[in-house]
């Protein structure tokens, strides 16, 4: 009986003990978790200035939306964390949730507001006209019908200038490429969010561009969120109070002259419809177009890139040694660096190496990836070939020579229809990998499968769908040269060739095998 009244006194000593155990953990808990504030993830497109851009020793970024949030998460206990996004890949990022809010001049609209939620607007905006300073013909959107006109992808101005009639538009993922074309004289304006535009040319020493006019729209910024983000609340709190006790006033004379304007609590542009469904017929033609100039790219970067390519090949087993080596280098070079540095190289900095040397020089946008990715190709090829020319044994060199055959001839009836046999797996193994590469020449605004995709996904925001939709097609080019590229191989093959069986003649006795 004693025994048993100590097990029961022994059992509440222990179950109390491990109560106030947990007691203190979790007030442990409670303190650190208060100690140390919810990482709150912000995204961002930092080339956007005076709005964000890379911190001038840079060392992170710096700009009057990045101050703003830094602001705003102290106001609500938050420690924010930026992430640098391209602009057209922060709303598909809200929607999957891999960030908590974005900041980054993005505009309030009715459209962008069916799949995220906005904050109260912070900044009034617009967009503007920027054209060259010796150009005084265009002054309003109307003067811009049949223009060539540069935007940035996924932005307003891009929506804007869509409705103008006639107009070619060419799209960018930045605004400052935008901005680089129309001083190269490749467009005739930009049409772009007009603190933007003003700062580049007053602070950032932008040349030879100036802002025709007031700006064309009104607009205002505010702080994108998931849709129905329980976030929204404490972001709208903070955003109010800082606008209350003019900490927002201090900031905003921080980047910008005078006093702001005042901001109303809900921005205009949400009472009109909105409009964003995905139309799959537009869609289908659209990726269909793009599919045709994917196919036209890697058509000719792989005939130009085969006829380079076969130079090179003979270069590189001929016997002069510093052709060898010239060439040596440009294989190198071209296979050792990045496609996409390569492109950029030739379209923007060819034309700016010229004109630093007085020559008025520039390249469009087709020949210039048609050359980028030739040249790319080009080194790959010639690398196949080499190897393919130099596996056929060395032996059939010197048979030829004593059937009283040239080089020419011997590599042109002898050689190379052998080597050309092995070199067709890694031919198409190239080409297939040349249909993904043409995908890059989307930065310099060619409207190829890929960009049709980030076009649609920029206006209507179904990233998931139009991607898979993208990435089928690709598949579907892939596959299909692969095909081609079997049944050539199958062609080529004179084991499996379909000849005609000759029969051995009447007076050769075929030798017996001897039987043991
Ligand atoms: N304000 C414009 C928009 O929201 C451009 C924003 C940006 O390029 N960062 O579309």
């Amino acid at each position: 009986m004693k025994q048993l009244q100590r097990r029961g006194w022994f059992r509440y000593l222990t179950l109390g003990l491990i109560t106030c155990l947990t007691a203190i953990a979790f007030a442990f808990g409670a303190v650190t978790a208060q100690e140390t504030p919810r990482v709150f993830k912000v995204a961002t497109e930092p080339t956007f200035p005076p709005f964000e851009m890379q911190a001038e020793g840079g060392e992170g970024l710096e700009g009057f939306d990045i101050d703003l949030m830094e602001a705003i998460a102290a106001e609500a206990g938050l420690d924010v964390e930026f992430v640098s996004l391209p602009f057209d890949g922060i709303i598909p990022a809200l929607q999957s949730q891999t960030v908590d809010a974005a900041i980054s001049g993005i505009t309030i609209t009715a459209e962008r507001a069916q799949s995220l939620s906005f904050s109260r607007p912070y900044f009034k905006a617009g967009l503007a006209i920027a054209v060259q300073e010796g150009e005084n013909n265009i002054r309003s959107f109307e003067d811009l019908e049949g223009k060539k006109i540069a935007v940035q992808i996924g932005t307003t101005g891009a929506r804007e200038v869509a409705k103008i009639e006639g107009a070619q538009i060419v799209t960018f993922d930045s605004a400052a490429i935008a901005l680089q074309e129309l001083i190269n004289g490749k467009v005739d304006a930009v049409v772009n969010d007009g603190p933007v535009t003003l700062y580049a040319i007053k602070n950032a020493g932008l040349q030879g561009v100036k802002v025709v006019g007031e700006l064309v729209t009104e607009e205002f910024y505010g702080i994108a969120l998931p849709k129905d983000s329980p976030d929204l609340e404490i972001i709208n709190g903070a955003l109010t109070n800082l606008l209350a006790t003019g900490e927002y006033n201090a900031i905003y004379q921080n980047w910008f002259a005078g006093d702001p304007p005042p901001l109303p609590p809900v921005a205009p542009a949400l009472e009109s419809d909105a409009v964003n469904a995905l139309n799959w017929g537009r869609l289908f033609q659209n990726l269909f177009k793009g599919a045709g100039v994917t196919l036209m790219l890697t058509f000719f970067s792989f005939i130009f890139g085969l006829l380079g390519g076969t130079l090179v090949a003979l270069a590189l087993i001929s016997p002069y040694k510093p052709l060898r080596l010239i060439c040596r280098v440009y294989v190198e070079f071209f296979r050792g660096t990045p496609m996409l540095v390569q492109l950029f190289m030739i379209y923007f900095g060819l034309p700016a190496l010229f004109r630093e040397l007085g020559l008025d020089f520039s390249f469009e946008r087709l020949p210039a990836a048609i050359a980028a990715l030739s040249l790319n190709v080009a080194a790959y090829l010639a690398e196949i070939m080499r190897g393919g020319i130099q596996s056929i044994e060395k032996g059939q060199w010197e048979a030829c020579e004593s059937l009283g055959m040239n080089p020419i001839e011997t590599m042109r009836y002898i050689i190379f229809p052998q080597a050309f046999r092995r070199m067709l797996p890694p031919l198409g193994n190239e080409f297939i990998t040349l249909i993904k590469d043409t995908s890059l020449v989307a930065v310099i605004g060619f409207e190829e499968l890929f960009r049709q995709g980030q076009l649609m996904v920029a206006t209507t925001y179904k990233a998931f769908e139009i991607y898979l939709a993208v990435a089928l097609v690709y598949l579907l080019l892939t596959t299909a040269s692969s095909f081609i590229f079997k049944w050539l191989e199958r062609r080529m093959d004179p084991l499996k060739k379909k000849t005609k069986a000759v029969a051995p003649p009447k007076n050769i006795t075929r030798p017996q095998v001897a039987s043991q």
